[in-house]
């Protein structure tokens, strides 16, 4: 039996229920015989094994936060079922509700230095409107509903799958049936599906995996021939024909907390997501076989509005850590005096602040969402994916430029400082300004970690892509403005401009 067939469901209107997990409860809950490949062989339990043990405990660190009487106000809420929960984990009626979420995901977000992506508050930013917006997946809105309660009253952990393979992009959909995900068959207790997804982050610690498809995929779906790849789902970690297939684990490979400090513990993993004949009870199906629906539930769900909240919230935490390390850095170089340097340093400040008022914006500044919830505002949203997607690269950039080499001056690993004979040189040579060496040689190995070694390669990819294709970003913030009616006006203006003179001279008094 899974955590979710466990669960109570609180009747509406009762007195305010806690049924959110504790750090201990989500790592029980994680040890339901899923069904994760590492290494050749299949992961008897992930919360044990070394590919996935300090990302699990670093996940649960945030479940025991709801319940630290020091952070539980500014974390938690009750929601209208009665059920007390993480703040964006139910929907925000008003700006000041947006304001108060903000906080709690910035808490969160704190508590890992802003190094994972996928803490259980992204999806929340899908999950927490269904609460509100059940009724679009009628004749299915019932199962969204109960979805919202048991994700919302526990705080569970979803991850999702929007994108299909990267093969034959060029054609259809329906013409990659056999590799993208598609219906098997259905009967009277649910919909078997197969297929790939890539990749579900950090999904290997999660309850459930949200299937869908992005906004790009979903506007080339066409009625009457994509309709067995026209699903939204939510399938259980442990369900019978649901593979995790994991990239390599940067935690493992890491050596000592020493040698890898944030990817000893912030390695939140990308597995390929595989379905083969995968059951999926009619419970957790939310759109069956409807084009139009799936093609229109990213839209209006208020997802897109919310999660850049969340991930520009994040971001803004890792910024601060890194110019943090920027700082420290240039200190430890004796460098940070120089006019360039604190040039560098000072647009490093300007990015975190520019990507703090995007928020700021998003929170104060919300538009209706469904039924009687706000969202930020979904330009607004949409400009704050572009800007925060390029900023990674120019943080690394800056990185590479002002420290320079400085990270690459450092010893092979953690044994080396236990090593009698290397006391001496480590303590004489790789001492930094007014930093003594032992102290250096750590802090630059975790400006390595976060900067250069194979988990930052990682984030930088991530950084850049986890929103959607570059080009994607931008022809949605474009068809969004058209939509909204921005484009419409600003080419009044420029017809404006243009009715104001002709091949005659000035048309209005004013100038002539
Ligand atoms: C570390 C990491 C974690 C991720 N985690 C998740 C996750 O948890 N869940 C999830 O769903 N996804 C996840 N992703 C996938 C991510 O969403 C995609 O990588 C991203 O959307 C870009 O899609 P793609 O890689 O398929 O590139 P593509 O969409 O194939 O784009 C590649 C290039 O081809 C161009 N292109 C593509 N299609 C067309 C077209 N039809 N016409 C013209 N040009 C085109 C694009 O503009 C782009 O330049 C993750 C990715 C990374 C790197």
């Amino acid at each position: 039996m899974t955590l979710m067939d466990e669960i109570v469901i609180n009747p509406e209107g009762t007195a305010e229920t806690n049924n959110l997990m504790t750090g201990d409860s989500y790592l029980e809950s994680l040890n339901d015989g899923r069904e994760i490949w590492f290494d050749g062989e299949r992961v008897k339990n992930v919360v044990e094994h070394p590919a996935f043990r300090n990302a699990a405990r670093s996940v649960a660190r945030l479940y025991d936060a709801l319940h630290d009487p020091e952070l539980k106000d500014d974390l938690t809420t009750v929601d209208k079922f009665g059920n007390r929960t993480h703040r964006f984990f139910t929907p925000s009626y008003s700006a000041d509700d947006l304001i108060k979420s903000r906080k709690a995901i910035n808490i969160w977000q704190r508590l890992n230095y802003g190094w994972m992506g996928r803490t259980p508050d992204y999806k929340a930013a899908f999950m927490a409107q269904l609460a509100e917006g059940h009724s679009f997946y009628e004749p299915y809105g019932e199962n969204a509903l109960n979805w919202y309660k048991k994700f919302a009253s526990q705080g569970l952990h979803i991850n999702h799958v929007l994108i299909d393979p990267p093969m034959n992009r060029g054609k259809g959909r329906a013409e990659v049936k056999d590799i993208y995900v598609s219906l098997d068959k259905s009967d009277d207790k649910g919909i078997y599906v197969t297929g790939a997804k890539m990749v579900a982050t950090g999904s290997a610690l999660t309850h459930a995996t949200f299937v869908a498809v992005n906004s790009g995929t979903a506007a080339r779906m066409e009625v009457g021939r994509d309709e067995d790849m026209a699903l939204v789902f939510l399938a259980d970690m442990s369900s019978p024909g649901l593979k995790l297939i994991s990239r390599p684990s940067y935690e493992m490979r890491a050596k000592s907390p020493f040698d890898a400090p944030l990817a000893s513990r912030f390695d939140e993993n990308d597995a390929v997501v595989v379905f083969e004949n995968c059951f999926v009870p009619w419970e957790d199906v939310l759109i069956f076989r409807d084009v139009e629906k799936t093609k229109g539930f990213y839209a209006s769900s208020g997802f897109f509005n919310r999660f850049n909240l969340q991930s520009a919230t994040r971001l803004a935490i890792k910024l601060e850590f890194c110019i943090g390390l920027m700082i420290k850095g240039t200190q430890a170089s004796g460098t940070n005096n120089f006019r360039g340097v604190q040039a560098a340093i000072g647009e490093m400040v300007a990015m975190r602040e520019t990507i703090w008022a995007m928020t700021t914006a998003m929170v104060n500044d919300p538009e209706p969402g469904i039924g009687n919830s706000v969202v930020p505002r979904l330009q607004t949203a949409a400009a704050c994916r572009i800007y925060t997607t390029n900023a990674w690269t120019q943080v690394r950039e800056t990185f590479e430029t002002v420290l320079a080499g400085a990270p690459s001056f450092t010893i092979s690993g953690v044994s080396d400082m236990h090593a009698p004979e290397l006391d001496h040189i480590i303590n004489t040579y790789y001492q930094g300004t007014n930093v003594e060496g032992r102290d250096r040689v750590k802090f630059f190995n975790l400006v390595w970690d976060a900067l250069y070694s194979e988990f930052a390669g990682r984030h930088g990819l991530y950084e850049r892509n986890y929103a959607g294709n570059k080009d994607q970003q931008r022809l949605d913030a474009l068809r969004w403005s058209t939509i909204r009616g921005d484009i419409n006006s600003y080419t009044g203006l420029v017809d404006q401009c243009l009715s104001d003179y002709d091949a005659n001279g000035w048309v209005h008094d004013r100038w002539k």
